[in-house]
C-alpha cells in the first residue's frame, strides 16, 4: 500500500519527506450496541472537531513553524462535500 505523504509544507516552499504514519481523532463519540444476534456492535461516529495528522519525519510538526497544517477541521471537509452535491445537481 501506498503511503499517504505528509502535507505539511515549510515556509521555503520545501515539502515535508515525510508519510503519514498516524491520524487522531478528537471527541468523536464511541459506543457499543447489544444486537439481538447476542453480541456487541462497535459503532464511532464522526469527530466533532478535527483530526490531528502525524508524519513519520516530524511527529505532528509541532515544533516548526505551521503546525495548524496538520490539522484537518471538518467544518472545511463538510463545505467541500456539499459544493460537490450543488455541482452535481
Ligand atoms: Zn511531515
Amino acid at each position: 500500500m501506498t503511503p499517504f505523504p505528509c502535507p505539511y509544507v515549510f515556509p521555503d516552499s520545501r515539502r515535508c519527506p515525510g508519510h503519514l504514519v498516524k491520524i487522531e481523532a478528537f471527541n468523536a463519540d464511541l459506543s457499543w450496541v447489544f444486537g439481538e444476534s447476542g453480541g456487541w456492535t462497535f459503532n464511532h461516529s464522526q469527530p466533532r472537531s478535527r483530526y490531528q495528522l502525524f508524519c513519520s519525519e516530524r511527529g505532528d510538526h509541532a515544533g516548526d513553524s505551521l503546525p495548524e497544517q496538520m490539522k484537518c477541521y471538518l467544518s472545511g471537509i463538510y463545505h467541500v462535500q456539499g459544493r460537490e452535491a450543488l455541482n452535481g445537481d
